[in-house]
């Protein structure tokens, strides 16, 4: 590890700030719907309790009333969305007698107050009051509107958005909400995915500035580099690994003994290996007591985390090029430099193939050398795009209806993960409350 740098130097940040500010600003308003979280811990909002309502999602719970009422609903009413009550001509059976009237719908039962109700005359049918928190109570809430508290019947709120997740399902097959505005305005849409991948980046790179507070750049870079070796199921198993033999305690040894160190500890390593297993044993490591898990059922050859230890140590040894080398070069000198101990393995192929090449520049060349300071943003411009994905497909289809055109730069790629993440599968977001559907959508600010 040659190469270190100042994270002082944040002009790319700031160009790159620039760049997300409109998607930034979306996030922000879709935070006025899902993310707030309020002083009680509830997350969410009167949207979703309404949509729970609608759908009487209640996973067959019998319900009672705050006060042990048995309350049966015969139909839940129809659901206004002009002023006044939040659904009308509902048919409830509470205690045994029939009533018929409006519902109105609250986060707490203090809501009632706060909105002024009392007075309106478009409430005086009330017949029920339908909160997510069951105390403390309404003040001008007439004594005789009954009180139903939907977090006595639901487990928890997120078990709530999952019973509404249908409601979402019945844009399967028909446009989204957001779907008629992009596809009349394609040049929006190409602005908010390249926005979207720029508040990406630098949601990475903020990441790796923040733990570049509490330890060195260098084994930020090493932990990183691991991780993204291990794919999903055994990344976290090479991030221990990363962690219990930090790079300080492999400075001193050759790429090839640094393997042998960490295969030998990982449990990967072989007696057999006689070159190897000596080369361990000079350096006076141990493994641990508790042995590390690796997950290798189905696995193919070419991705066995012998492998991928051993691409991850040749990229650390050619690291101070890497670090010089374009954008545009970077995976191929990443696949270089990854099969820098391929004769000793034997391996037939690249110990990291193309594509993991594009996802280790994205997740963590690209984040470090913007928080080294090395990089400018205008060189993402031109990012290579990596092998599509389910999450991109999904999302592309989501906005445009098409299944085909899907960006190929890694940019508006990177714009199309963040999309899905952050609106199409927040699990505390459904389309109705997004801020990307057409009523939500704004323009970005003038400069
Ligand atoms: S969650 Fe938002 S962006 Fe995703 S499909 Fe629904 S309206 Fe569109």
């Amino acid at each position: 590890m040659c190469r270190t740098g100042s994270l002082k130097s944040m002009n790319p940040l700031d160009a790159m700030r620039d760049a997300a500010a409109e998607y930034q600003s979306l996030l922000q308003q879709s935070s006025v719907y899902c993310h707030e979280k309020t002083c009680d811990g509830f997350s969410g909002d009167e949207h979703i309790l309404q949509l729970v309502w609608q759908a009487q999602a209640f996973e067959g719970a019998a319900l009672t009333l705050v006060d042990g009422t048995p309350i049966e609903v015969v139909d839940p009413g129809r659901w206004n969305h002009a002023d006044g009550p939040d659904f009308c001509d509902a048919v409830l059976v509470i205690g045994g007698t029939i009533q018929r009237g409006a519902i109105e719908v609250h986060v707490r039962p203090t809501d009632w107050d706060a909105h002024r109700h009392t007075p309106n005359p478009a409430y005086g049918g009330l017949i029920l009051h339908v909160t997510w928190f069951a105390t403390p109570g309404a003040k001008t809430l007439p004594l005789r509107v009954p009180h139903l508290a939907l977090e006595r019947i639901l487990p928890s709120y997120a078990a709530m958005v999952e019973a509404v997740r249908d409601s979402d399902a019945r844009y399967a097959g028909v446009p989204r909400p957001c779907r008629a505005y992009f596809q009349r305005e394609p040049l929006a849409l190409d602005r908010l995915l390249a926005a979207a991948g720029y508040h990406r980046l630098l949601i990475k790179t903020e990441r790796f500035i923040a733990q570049a507070e509490a330890e060195a750049t260098s084994q930020v870079f090493y932990e990183g580099l691991m991780v993204a070796m291990g794919c999903r199921r055994n990344s976290e198993t090479f991030r221990r690994l990363a962690q219990e033999v930090p790079l300080r305690m492999l400075e001193p040894f050759s790429t090839l003994k640094r393997f042998a160190v960490l295969a030998r500890i990982s449990g990967l390593l072989k007696e057999e290996q006689r070159d190897l297993w000596d080369l361990w044993w000079e350096s006076g490591l141990q493994p641990p007591v508790q042995p590390y898990h690796w997950d290798l059922k189905g696995m193919r050859p070419q991705n066995h985390p012998l492998k991928r230890l051993a691409g991850g140590l040749g990229v650390l040894h050619h690291l101070a090029r890497l670090l010089e080398t374009p954008v545009a070069d970077l995976p191929k000198a990443i696949t270089q430099a990854g099969d820098c101990l391929r004769k000793e393995l034997h391996a037939s192929t690249a110990l990291i193939g193309s594509q993991r090449a594009v996802a280790v520049m994205l997740n963590l060349f690209i984040p470090y050398r913007l928080a080294l300071g090395t990089l400018e943003a205008r060189h993402l411009s031109a990012l290579p795009g990596e092998t599509l994905s389910m999450p991109m497909r999904d999302t592309w289809q989501r906005l445009t209806g098409r299944t085909a055109g899907i960006p190929t730069d890694g940019m508006r790629q990177q714009g199309l993960l963040q999309i899905y993440a952050d609106f199409c599968h927040n699990p505390k977001l459904l389309c109705d409350t997004c801020p990307l559907a057409n009523r939500g959508y704004m323009e970005p600010p003038k400069a």
